[in-house]
């Protein structure tokens, strides 16, 4: 009865909502801030800022600082530690997120409240909404690569846990993921297990047990997928015995997620035959979601960005299956909805909701000249600061870097990410990822980005490919320690390569480097001979698993691109499993 009396979820409904706001997105931004700044007008932080109750974005953005999670910091910290006064919300927060970390070696605390989980659930559904026009799906389930991290309690006793978990233990996300018709096939103990390699391997048992409920395929960000997969290769015959005989696995020890999988489990000797017979007549894993998941309409998540280079491995498990990329946010709230999901995810596009927070872009051509002494990087509250433009008033072909202010108490912060907008849907801004802001140090003038270093191991990894080896994954360092400094970039490798090849994959990937600064400095020897080191297999495995240690999650992990000197322990690790280094004479 109760089912009955909650408004369906109508996906026409929720389309023609976003249309009426991205057709008025100037007129939302402006409430949009006003409902901010009044729900939170109390806050000491934006008193402190001088409002005295004005809202418009003219006041805002002159009375209140363009900051860095690092100008934060202070008060985020008296939050935690249990101040009793509003600091930066109205409401007091009651709990954090805790940022991955991966991007920039620092876990960071972030304010998190009921607003951002229905923010959350308005791009989920949105998403959903104009996916499920193009790739409609019927009842059935998904199998989502999702984990609950451990929550921590800070010294004032407020919990805190990754965005993903927040918002993975809300009722909101289950009731959603109802509405989609693609609840997770496994159990939620499976969900929040305390060890992500027991969690993983259960999920992929769930998935084979509902094989053929499967619609759709899943995971925060592709890296996942792509390392559940390759997981399956070492565990698919281990997998086939636990249908066969009923029995799961001695791996599995934790009782909670022993007791919930044994409801699922039932002896299925003719399932576990037919996956068996499935495995061994692929060749090289080709297909294997297409073959495994007969009725898998796409495979979903975030493509963009730091997950490009997995898009290939994804391709070659998915065979056929459609591959959609998901939206574009952060622990810090979300941003857009690909509401165009055919685009190959390559070309994935962010139409941005402007009822979600209020969106700033400061032009990236502004920011260059700024860093180009330095200040504005040491200091963004007291130095001159670059002038952001509103959500509407952005340019088609600029790149710009996002500010957000949100409903948990940020205001006009730098996210440190790029964009470039390359077209409008109604009047607001369709962006499209393109990287993180000031990834590689500069050396000398050079002014290369994650996005460089991607394109210079793409054209790298051909030659690898010649030799059908791939590059598992990859990061880098920039190495001071020599005059002049160097680039380091290290490559975990799928099999053994030549010294002949990998010297040429090391020549490559110093020449492919485009940028005018790292090229000239590298001409006349102020950057020093790029440096190529070949990783032990697993080094990745051994990077992933210590920031799950640190608590973070595999939903939001990404891999470090570019490892920075603070980073001590992943430059430990990749010290220590380093089997060859070759020099670059690229420039000789
Ligand atoms: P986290 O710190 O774990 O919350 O990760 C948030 C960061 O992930 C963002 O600031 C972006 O750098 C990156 N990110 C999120 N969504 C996307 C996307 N759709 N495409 C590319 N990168 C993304």
């Amino acid at each position: 009865m109760l089912e009955k009396m909650v408004k369906r979820f109508d996906p026409e409904e929720v389309i023609e909502e976003f249309e009426a706001l991205t057709k008025e997105a100037k007129r939302v931004q402006i409430e949009t801030l006003k409902k901010i700044l009044k729900e939170n007008g109390e806050a000491e932080y934006l008193k402190k800022c001088g409002l005295d109750g004005k809202s418009d974005p003219e006041s805002y953005s002159s009375c209140v600082p363009l900051v860095t999670h690092k100008d934060l910091e202070p008060f985020i910290q008296q939050i935690a530690d249990g101040a009793p006064h509003p600091i930066l919300t109205g409401k007091p927060i009651t709990i954090f997120t805790l940022s991955s970390g991966t991007t920039q070696g620092k876990r960071k605390f972030v304010p998190f409240n009921d607003e951002l989980t229905e923010t959350t659930m308005q791009i989920y559904r949105t998403s959903f909404a104009f996916r499920n026009r193009e790739f409609p799906i019927g009842n059935g389930k998904a199998l989502s690569f999702i984990y609950g991290s451990k929550q921590f309690k800070t010294k004032g006793g407020l919990l805190a846990s990754t965005a993903t978990s927040n918002v993975y233990r809300s009722e909101q996300f289950k009731k959603t993921m109802k509405e989609m018709l693609t609840p997770c096939c496994s159990p939620e103990e499976v969900i929040f297990g305390p060890d992500f390699h027991q969690s993983l391997y259960c999920h992929l048992l769930c998935g084979l047990i509902f094989h053929d409920e499967i619609q759709v395929i899943s995971s925060t960000f592709a890296h996942s997928i792509v390392h559940s997969f390759r997981s399956f290769e070492l565990v698919w015959e281990e997998l086939c015995s636990d249908i066969k005989t009923g029995t799961l696995s001695t791996r599995i020890t934790v009782p909670t997620i022993r007791t919930a999988m044994a409801k699922i489990l039932k002896p299925n000797p003719e399932l576990a035959n037919k996956i068996h017979e499935k495995c061994l007549r692929l060749s090289n894993w080709f297909g294997l979601i297409e073959e495994l998941f007969p009725n898998v309409k796409y495979i979903y998540g975030i493509m963009t960005g730091s997950m490009e280079p997995y898009l290939k491995k994804l391709r070659h498990y998915a065979g056929g299956i459609p591959l959609l990329s998901a939206d574009y946010g952060s622990s810090e709230g979300w941003i857009g909805a690909n509401v165009n999901p055919t685009r190959p995810p390559e070309m994935a596009t962010f139409a941005v909701l402007p009822n979600i927070g209020y969106f700033e872009f400061i032009p990236l051509r502004e920011i260059g000249a700024i860093t180009q002494d330095h200040s504005e990087l040491e200091s963004p509250l007291v130095r001159a600061e670059p002038r952001p433009v509103g959500l509407t008033d952005v340019q088609v072909g600029e790149e710009y870097e996002v500010v957000v202010t949100n409903f948990a108490g940020l205001y006009r912060y730098r996210l440190g990410d790029v964009v470039k907008v390359v077209g409008f849907h109604n009047s607001t801004p369709e962006l499209q990822f393109v990287c993180r802001r000031d990834l590689m140090p500069p050396i000398n003038i050079d002014k290369n980005t994650e996005k460089d270093l991607q394109l210079s191991v793409e054209a790298a990894a051909k030659l690898l490919a010649a030799e059908k080896l791939e590059v598992v994954d990859f990061t880098s360092q920039v190495d001071l320690s020599s005059d002049p400094g160097h680039y380091v970039i290290f490559w975990e490798v799928s099999g053994k390569a030549s010294d002949d090849v990998l010297q040429d994959c090391c020549n490559c990937l110093d020449s492919a480097f485009i940028d005018a600064g790292y090229v000239s400095s590298r001409k006349v020897r102020a950057i020093g001979p790029l440096e190529l080191k070949i990783l032990k297999r697993g080094t990745f495995q051994k990077i992933l698993d210590h920031y799950v240690g640190l608590g973070s999650t595999l939903n939001q992990f990404k891999t470090p691109r570019c490892v920075g000197p603070v980073n001590h322990v992943v430059l430990q690790i990749l010290c220590d499993n380093v089997v060859k280094s070759y020099i670059s004479s690229a420039f000789d």
